[in-house]
């Protein structure tokens, strides 16, 4: 499989083996037709797609603390909502004896 233009993004054209842009816009156009593998060989292009790969995993990593953390902290908030509505009940409790 022929990889898309690094310039342009456009479908390559592949032509005896050879592949190159087709897209007359493209600073690439005017450049000879390279071998498929060297089409292909993008190291900065697969170092940046690992790392993009890399940082979202991060973010889906994050986003599954941060909601478990939210139900931690909801959990936290009904228990002293919880343990205040008692206190109210029995301070009003106290209040009517009087
Ligand atoms: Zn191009």
């Amino acid at each position: 499989m022929t990889k898309n233009c690094p310039f342009c993004g456009n479908e390559a054209t592949v032509r005896d083996d050879k592949a190159g842009c087709g897209n007359p816009y493209c600073v690439c156009f005017e450049m000879p037709m390279v071998s498929i593998i060297d089409w292909n060989h993008r190291p900065e292009e697969d170092k940046l797609k690992y790392r993009i790969q890399i940082l979202e995993e991060k973010i889906e990593f994050t986003k599954k603390d941060m909601m478990a953390q939210s139900i931690s902290d909801v959990k936290e908030i009904r228990r002293a909502n919880e343990i205040l509505t008692q206190k109210v009940r029995s301070l009003r409790k106290i209040l009517s004896e009087d």
